[in-house]
């Protein structure tokens, strides 16, 4: 199959090529999918998309009338696909539905410890021979008590890891999962009660109708004081403007960010020389108790490994004509 990969960037080219085995012939660009790049799939009888490239229902369009067939996201979210039009119009489109769960929660985790520890802080005191411990405390996670918004495979890993550390936990779902219940004591709760009672705060919810803003001013106002917040999830799940004014009123103690909701464009990208004309972001980036990554949560060799190897699996199906069971798009079904 003639593939085109969207959005390749170049620590990712390798893990393909080597699943891919020669199998299929695949081309790579680093422009994102857009309507003005949908052109470049002329062609190719299946695209690979990104997080950061945009399906809308025009480019859906566009691609179904250059002949293409099927679209294998290389992510587990597919917020940026309106799998509608896809269906529609006979498009298939596959995920990756779990690559590592792992490299997710962990990473959240991570930006949990060095804001708890200051760790940037300090490093940069040290950094600059000032060993002065003034400001840098912090506290213990025993005891404290985390809520999980969202207990999917991301959710249920950070509930294994966090219970680890001898946190109390609380979850927030739409579906409960008595296997977490049973190994690790997590109270499902309505997201206030969850707001008023935990010291930590990790959002695992995917970006929906539902859950878009459910981070905001009003649900904020429950929390404890101090409390830190972290979204690996999507930059969309939080109001920014609503967390950033939790930031300077002291709600919110710190942030751990890797999504933010106007990241397209400006994450994945050198952007040193331009500097992002986004008010949000500045501010976001000039507070001392705000950590933010760019979108690299996933960057593990398993995860990628594992998102080349579902990639190519999904092409693979779809060239011997079968049905892949990561699959999104229900194409025999009325609109
Ligand atoms: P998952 O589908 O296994 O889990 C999502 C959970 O959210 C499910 O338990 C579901 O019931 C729950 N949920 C859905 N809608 C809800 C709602 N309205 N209210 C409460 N709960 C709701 O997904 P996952 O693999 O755990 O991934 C979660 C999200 O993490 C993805 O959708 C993606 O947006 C994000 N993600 C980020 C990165 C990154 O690099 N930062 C990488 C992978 C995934």
């Amino acid at each position: 199959m003639k593939v085109l990969v969207y959005s390749a960037k170049d620590f990712e080219i390798p893990y393909i090529e080597e699943a891919n085995k020669r199998k299929h012939k695949i081309d790579f660009t680093k422009d994102a999918l857009s309507s003005e790049t949908a052109m470049k799939a002329i062609g190719y009888e299946a695209i690979s998309i990104f997080s950061a490239d945009e399906a809308c229902f025009i480019t859906i369009e566009k691609l179904k009338d250059f002949g293409v067939k099927y679209i294998t996201l290389r992510s587990v979210g597919y917020d940026n696909i309106n799998l509608r039009a896809a269906s529609r119009l006979g498009i298939r489109v596959a995920n990756v539905p779990a690559y590592s769960p792992y490299a997710i929660a962990e990473h959240s985790v991570a930006l949990l410890l060095a804001l708890n520890r200051k760790l940037i802080e300090s490093n940069f005191r040290v950094n600059h021979y000032n060993f002065n411990l003034n400001n840098l405390v912090g506290f213990d996670l025993n005891d404290k008590t985390v809520g999980i918004v969202g207990t999917g495979k991301i959710g249920a890993i950070m509930c294994k890891i966090m219970h680890g550390f001898g946190c109390k936990l609380l979850g927030y779902d739409i579906e409960e999962n008595n296997t977490l219940k049973e190994y690790y004591n997590i109270t499902y709760t309505s997201l206030k009660a969850l707001c008023k009672q935990a010291d930590i705060i990790s959002l695992h919810v995917p970006l929906n109708t539902e859950t878009h803003q459910l981070i905001n001013e009003d649900l904020i106002s429950f929390m404890k004081d101090g409390v830190i917040l972290i979204n690996t999830a999507r930059g969309s799940v939080v109001n920014t403007e609503d967390v950033i004014q939790g930031l300077k009123n002291g709600k919110i103690g710190a942030l751990g960010m890797d999504v933010y909701e106007n990241e397209k464009g400006v994450f994945f990208k050198d952007r040193s020389q331009n500097l992002p004309n986004d008010d949000l972001l500045l501010k976001l980036n000039a507070m001392p108790n705000v950590l933010i990554t760019g979108h690299h949560a996933f960057l593990t060799e398993e995860a990628l490994t594992n998102i080349a190897e579902t990639t190519i699996y999904n092409l693979d199906c779809w060239n011997l004509r079968k049905e892949t069971e990561n699959e999104l798009t229900e194409i025999n079904q009325e609109p």
